[in-house]
This record gives structure tokens, sequence and C-alpha cells, in this order.
């Protein structure tokens, strides 16, 4: 069987090149030689799965799946990749595929199934370093998920402190990216909380890198879009962990009020500040969706008539999320410390919602949803999303002109949309994420679910926030970025696209990773 894959593989690399009869003689017989050749799979099952994502939207079949067993495994491949010069294929790693817009695809190029390495290091992959003199840290496969990166932290009474809403993503993914979350304004988003990553470079070379060690190729990578190489290890700083969490959301009626409110908390973000926050988001209520949803069933359901009716008489209401861990040590006082914070605040009275939980029941908080959604068949859906960062000085012509005009007047928007600030100083300039330049920025995503057939009017409406934006003259840049263009591109990485082009042709020169990102194409 391991002989028939390859030939299938291969004919199929080949047979969309046209190249076929003057190749095939030439590389056949390498690639059967090879080490891995067994581990590549082109059954149709291997080949739906890594052409399809979350999103649903985009789907790009790859020649070949593999299925690493091992680091080398994908060495080989990009090695042997770079090396072939007679007949180049692209290559991306696929984590957990919870991309929307096809970025974890190969279209006729190989998809490495990062996932699978789980199921071959028996339990070593993630090793908990406890040694205080050396600081807490956990070294973390590429392919784990962060909800097992938390619990075997947890073990050790340890976590790490930037998490992104939802664990079931991998580590190289959300690396890949950001990794944002309420904790962000406070401790940066993952990509600030790495210290040292192993990489597979564009060349096939497995390279350690940190601040200090080959620092170009570790702050290329991080937020690079799987641009520059392969996470294969991460080390990540992990702090005490706190036992519980207080968990408040309140409602307000006027945008300002509750985005000056957001601004005020999260200006207390020093990370020994006793007195700030450790979690803070913020998201919209509409009269087309009900207050609980996948994102976190809250409300008691006794409360929802009088939620909708304020829903109804503003047509938006803001809602202002925030969270204070605590332990045995500060059980007695957290309450009185989040009074303090909640002084001077303008959210309407009677609506403070409190939850008190474990924390790994607030990390994991969009879990249970997940599961609901996916036992009535509604998470395998289209997810035509769409993510931003919208400058602070912008954000109120960003409500009016986006969530007050066309949001409520299309009138489609049924799934969760999120609107928290960060602060820009939590982000290192050296990464490739790109951000707005002002100090504090807000994440707005529209977590849109669509049907089969429905999922252009979200698009449409996407499109029509972001000319909005283009016209008003507001510097957003998207997360998540998806653009055609090269000059879209290089709009979006602006002062930062030749040091991203620069990269590109030192870690990846034959431009073979990740190539559903579109950027090189
Ligand atoms: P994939 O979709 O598999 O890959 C994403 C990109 O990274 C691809 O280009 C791929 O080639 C590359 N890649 C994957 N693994 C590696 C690796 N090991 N080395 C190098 N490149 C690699 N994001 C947030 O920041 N905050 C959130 O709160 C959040 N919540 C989410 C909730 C849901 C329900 C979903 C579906 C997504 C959410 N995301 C969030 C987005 C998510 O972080 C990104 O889509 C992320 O890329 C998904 O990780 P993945 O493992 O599925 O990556």
């Amino acid at each position: 069987p391991p002989y028939f894959l390859v030939i299938l593989f291969i004919t199929r690399l080949l047979s969309t090149t046209g190249k076929y009869k003057e190749l095939s003689s030439l590389l056949l017989p390498k690639l059967v030689s090879l080490d891995f050749a067994d581990k590549l799979r082109a059954d149709p099952e291997a080949i739906e799965s890594a052409s399809s994502d979350y999103g649903n939207i985009v789907h790009r079949k790859p020649a070949a799946v593999l299925c690493p067993s091992s680091v080398d495994d994908i060495v080989n491949l990009v090695k042997f990749a770079y090396n072939n010069y007679s007949f180049p294929f692209t290559i991306a790693a696929r984590g957990r595929g919870h991309s929307v817009r096809g970025q974890a695809m190969a279209h006729n190029g190989v998809v490495v199934d990062m996932m699978n390495l789980r199921n071959h290091k028996k339990g070593t992959e993630i090793i908990v370093s406890t040694n205080p003199s050396l600081g807490f840290y956990a070294d973390v496969g590429g392919e784990q998920l962060w909800i097992d990166v938390l619990h075997a932290t947890m073990e050790h009474g340890l976590a790490p402190v930037s998490f992104t809403d939802y664990l079931y993503l991998t580590v190289g993914g959300t690396l890949s990216n950001a990794g944002i979350s309420g904790q962000t304004f406070r401790y940066g988003p993952q990509i600030s909380n790495v210290y040292e990553m192993d990489v597979i470079t564009g060349k096939g070379e497995l390279v350690t890198c940190s601040a200090k060690k080959n620092s170009e190729l570790f702050y290329a990578v991080l937020g690079g879009l799987g641009q520059f190489g392969i996470i294969t290890r991460a080390r990540i700083p992990l702090e005490p962990a706190p036992k519980r969490v207080k968990w408040v959301r309140m409602f307000y009626s006027d945008f300002s009020a509750f985005t000056k409110d957001q601004e005020l908390l999260i200006s207390v973000n020093g990370r020994k500040e006793k007195n700030a926050l450790d979690y803070l988001e913020g998201s919209l209520l509409m009269d087309q969706g009900p207050p609980n949803n996948w994102r976190s069933s809250f409300f008691p359901s006794s409360d929802i008539p009088k939620i909708m009716s304020l829903v109804n008489q503003h047509g938006i209401v803001y809602c202002l999320e925030v969270a204070k861990y605590y332990d045995d040590h500060t059980q007695h006082t957290v309450d009185k410390e989040l009074q303090e914070l909640f002084n001077g605040l303008s959210f309407n009275t009677g609506f403070t919602f409190e939850k008190d939980v474990s924390l790994v029941q607030f990390l994991d908080r969009v879990r249970s949803g997940e599961l609901k959604l996916q036992s009535q068949g509604l998470w395998e859906v289209p997810h035509p999303w769409i993510n931003l960062f919208v400058p602070k000085s912008r954000i109120s012509d960003f409500n009016s002109g986006v969530f007050r005009d066309i949001v409520l007047k299309r009138n489609i928007t049924t799934g969760p949309v999120l609107v928290y600030p960060m602060n820009r100083n939590k982000w290192d300039d050296r990464t490739s994420a790109v951000i707005p330049e002002e100090d504090v920025f807000y994440a707005v995503g529209f977590l849109h679910s669509s049907g089969y057939d429905g999922w252009q009017a979200f698009d449409d409406q996407n499109k029509e926030l972001l000319e909005f934006c283009d016209k008003a003259g507001i510097k957003i840049k998207q997360y998540f970025p998806h653009y055609e263009t090269k000059e879209e591109w290089s709009k979006h990485f602006g002062t930062k696209w030749r040091t991203f082009q620069a990269r590109k042709a030192h870690f990846d020169p034959k431009m073979m990773l990740s190539p559903g990102q579109r950027i090189f194409q």
C-alpha cells in the first residue's frame, strides 16, 4: 500500500502541471525510496479532511496528506521538497484546521496533519518544568491543543497566562496568528508569551530559536501566518494557577460609556498589579439572537425577558465581561477589590450578572456551547467570520457606521459580536503580527454561522463594513487576514511588508509553506 500511495501522490502532483511525462521518471524513484513514504495518504477521506476547515467556505484539495509520527518525518518532507529542483510543491502545516478561509490548505501540495503527532509521542509531548530557579515553563509540541496544555500544567498547580477564548486550537496554529482573548490587555497575546521554539524552516532545517538565539526566525514565526517555518515545539512560560474566578457581566445602553469604562479598566494592567482585572472582553446584544449563545451561556432564563426588553428599547446593548482570579489567600478580599474596580463605572443598574467558577471552567467556557451545537449538527456549518483591530480613536465611528448602521440595517447577524480593547505595549513589534499604530486598539469579531447557502449574505456584510472603514479612513487591520492581491497584502503589512518579504526570502526561499494564506502565490 505505501508504494501505491506514493505513486498516486506523485501522479496527482505531476498531472496538475502537465509535466508528468518529463518528470515522472526522475521523481518516482526518489519518492518511493523516501523514509516517510508510508506516512503519505492520498485516500479520499484524508484528502477530504485536509481540504476543508472550520470556515467551510474554501475547499482546496491537496495531492497528499503527511501523517507524521515524528518531527523527522516533517523535516524529511520539507527537505525533499526544497532540494527537489525539478518539481516544486507546496506544504501546509494543519493544526486543528480551525481557520476560516483555507489558510491551512495546500492546493495540489502536501498537507501535514500535525495532530497526528499526538498519537505517537506517548504523553511526553507536554513537559512541565517546575524548578523555581529556572522559572516555570512548559515545552509543548506545536501540535498540542491548548486545553491539553492547561490540564497538564494544572497538575503542577501552574498555568499559562494568555489564552484564546476557545482552547481546542493547536499551539502552532494560534502562535502563527497571535492568540488573543480577554487576558491580552494585561498579559499580551500568546505570541508575547513564548520563550523559545523549534521550527522547521522552508529549507528543511530544524532550528531552535528565541529572543536571544536565531531571533530573526523567532520573531518572524510569531504571528507569521505559517510563512517561515513549522513550529514543532514552543516553550511557554507558566505562573502559579489561581483556583477560582469571579466572572461578571454588566450592560450598557450607551456605547461611549461602555468603551470609556473598558479603557479605564484596561489602564490598570501591570502584571504584578493587584488591582488589575485578569480578563476583560465585551460583546453586543441585539434582538436577532438570544443573549445566551455558544460562546457561553451566562444569563439566568428568568432574566431573559428583562434583558430582551432593554435590547428592544435600544437596538443594541453592550455587554462588558470581566473576570478576576482568586485563591485561598484572596478569597475574602476579591469581592472588595472588584467593588473598588467597579466604583464609578456607568453600567446600567439592575443588569449585573455574576458567576463564581473554577479556573478550568472559566478558561474552557466555550466547550459546552460547542458540544451542544455539534449535537444539533450546527457546528460544522459555514462560518463567514471577520475579525478586525480598530484604533481606539475611531471606535465610536465604527459603532455608528458599522454596528448601528450596517449591522442593524442588514439584520442578519445572529452569532456573537465581540468588541474589547487591548494595549499595544503588550505586543512586541518585532513579531510578524500586524496591529494598529495607536496605544489602545479594539478587537472586533463577527463570529457568524450561516446555513450552507447563506454565507454569501454575511460576506457581503463583511465587504460592506470593510468598504465603510476604507472610505471613512478608519485604519483597521484584519486579524486572520484574508486578501487576494499583493497590493492588499502590502497595505496590510504596511511598514512591516519589506521585512516580511525579506524574511520569506531568507527562511522559505522557494515559497513552499502555508500557501493557503495566499500571500506569496
Ligand atoms: P490551523 O487552522 O490548522 O492553521 C492556521 C495557520 O497556521 C495555517 O496557515 C497553518 O498552515 C499554520 N499552522 C498550523 N500549525 C502550524 C505550526 N505548527 N507551525 C506553523 N504554522 C502552522 N483566535 C484567537 O486568537 N482568539 C480566540 O479567542 C479564538 N477563538 C476561536 C474560536 C473558534 C471556535 C475558532 C474556530 C477559532 C478561534 N480562533 C481564535 C482562531 C484560531 O486561533 C485560529 O484560526 C488558529 O489558526 C486555529 O488554530 P488551528 O490549530 O486550527 O490552526
